[in-house]
């Protein structure tokens, strides 16, 4: 375990996602205050354990990276020398005590380990805005570049995929109105099992099947919401996520994407998404319905092409059934097809990552999205490694057995290369396999303009449905301010009218 005592509650995020991605299977507890303060925090700690301190003083930020515990005289003290850095309290100062105290940090633990972390020290979810904010101002490249590398230790393989996803998504985006325009997305919260990894609002179909109508006269509630308090405004993509929206028979995407064109202006739509992300429950009648609709893009994914991974992950159905629904969407007139992988999985290799490539190569998707598997709280991915207090390789054929390397990566961005798929946008989650990145690839202009634009946050996204987040973006000065529908799905139909009234509070209609 990993003990790291803070003398006040500052930072506390940074400084435990830097200790998480360098030592991603340990257990990294923060204990705010001094040894002896905590007694419950303390209670199990152990000789084995090393702990680190960080300290805040008036004029300095003292950071201390421990063996163990009874080892004193090898800790590494960088408190009295170059390690002290000023703060004056006031915000700039704030965020460039930050960005010290994660320097210094990055420095010790990286000697420590010997490790290098392919994006450094950064730990937020979106590295990518940091070249994109440099490329809105004319900066060059390689400006660009020394800035990443000086203040974050970002490798040159991560900045120069940084500088091209910036490029690119300001060339897709450039038509966008930010200011008058917005997107919407719905979600459909229902899928045909639930998989291993999934912390996403779902609920099994089969037990649900009853309320989808009903749920659907919801979702209509707050479509006559959006086309009230929208009005006038330019709606620039429609996003139909989940859960599995293909879990809705065909009448009943019908009626949602019916109801949507009949209220909504969508003549300017520039895209619809439908994901079809479970082969398991997509036929022809809803492909016809959607193609009806005027979906323009779907995803139909396949995370792995091993049937044993599939099994192991809960996923109930096989590469065969995932073959034939892209056969039958590429039948259907769908152009537009894309396809999510996901690296880092149980029992997988970088031979099965470099199988399943080959594979999808055969199939030749539009657009191909490659995840790094997280372990996300409230999954039972989660809950199982904490059950068996285990994390890491127990086994061939155990879930716990996964990890995502460099060399998956490599083989994932190459395969992709090699289709003719461009990189365009990026993001990381918490806790993900191996510290890396999920990074979605795509053919010249069939990009998904809506996954960048949830991404880089510069328009408004109004979501309907349980568990969904509503973002509301100010213009004037990129301020952005949320709303958020419950996740149950009995309680956000019974408490439809509140969701709504969230929505009028936010956007003050
Ligand atoms: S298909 Fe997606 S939303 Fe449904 S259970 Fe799997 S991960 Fe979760």
């Amino acid at each position: 375990m990993q003990v790291i005592y803070i003398s006040e509650d500052k930072f506390q995020y940074d400084i435990h996602s830097l200790f998480k991605a360098f030592y991603p299977t340990d257990t990294v507890r923060m204990i705010i205050g001094k040894p002896g303060d905590n007694p419950e925090k303390e209670k199990d700690i152990s000789e084995g354990d090393e702990i680190s301190f960080v300290e805040y003083t008036e004029n300095s930020i003292k950071v201390k990276v421990s063996e163990n515990l009874s080892d004193e005289k090898e800790f590494l003290d960088i408190s009295k020398g170059e390690g002290s850095v000023s703060t004056d309290g006031s915000k700039g100062s704030l965020d460039n005590s930050k960005n010290t105290l994660k320097k210094l940090l990055y420095t010790l633990l990286s000697e420590k380990t010997g490790k290098k972390l392919p994006w450094g020290n950064l730990t937020g979810i979106r590295p990518t805005r940091i070249a994109m904010n440099l490329v809105d101002k004319d900066r060059s490249d390689e400006e660009i570049a020394d800035y990443m590398k000086s203040m974050y230790f970002v490798s040159d393989e991560k900045i120069d995929l940084s500088i091209r996803i910036a490029r690119r998504e300001k060339e897709i985006l450039k038509d966008i109105d930010y200011e008058n325009g917005y997107s919407l997305y719905i979600g459909i919260p229902f899928c045909p099992t639930t998989c291993l990894y999934c912390s996403f609002t779902s609920y099994p179909i089969g037990a649900y099947k009853n309320i989808v109508d009903d749920y659907l006269t919801c979702l209509e509630k707050e479509i006559d919401y959006v086309a009230e308090a929208f009005a006038g405004k330019t709606l620039d993509t429609i996003y139909i996520g989940g859960g599995t929206p293909t879990t809705l028979l065909p009448h009943q995407i019908d009626r949602l994407l019916g109801y949507v064109h009949e209220k909504l202006d969508t003549s300017k739509v520039k895209e619809l998404t439908v994901e079809s992300g479970r082969p398991d429950s997509i036929t022809r009648e809803k492909l016809q319905a959607m193609k009806r609709q005027g979906c323009t893009r779907i995803s139909v994914n396949p995370q792995t092409m091993r049937d044993e991974t599939l099994k192991l992950i809960g996923r109930q159905h096989n590469v065969a059934q995932l073959i034939e629904s892209f056969h039958m969407a590429r039948e259907e007139g769908f152009d537009n097809i894309n396809m999510d992988i996901i690296l880092g999985l149980p029992g997988e290799t970088a031979d099965d990552v470099r199988y399943t490539m080959d594979e999808i190569k055969k199939l030749d998707p539009d657009d191909l999205t490659v995840h790094s598997l997280a372990i996300k709280r409230g999954s039972r991915l989660a809950e199982i490694l904490k059950e068996k207090e285990i994390r890491g390789f127990s086994g061939k054929g155990d879930v716990a057995d996964f990890n995502n390397t460099e060399e998956m990566m490599r083989i994932a961005a190459s395969g992709a290369h090699d289709m003719g798929l461009e990189p365009y946008y990026l993001y990381r989650q918490k806790n993900i396999s191996g510290n890396f990145e999920n990074t979605g690839y795509a053919r010249k202009g069939k990009a998904g303009i809506y996954n960048i634009l949830i991404n880089e946050e510069v328009q408004s996204i109004v979501a309907l449905g349980a568990g969904t987040v509503t973002k509301r973006v100010f213009g004037y000065d990129g301020r952005i301010e949320r709303c958020d529908n419950v996740k149950d799905v009995k309680l956000y139909m019974d408490q439809i009218e509140d969701m709504i009234n969230r929505k009028r509070e936010l956007f003050n209609v």
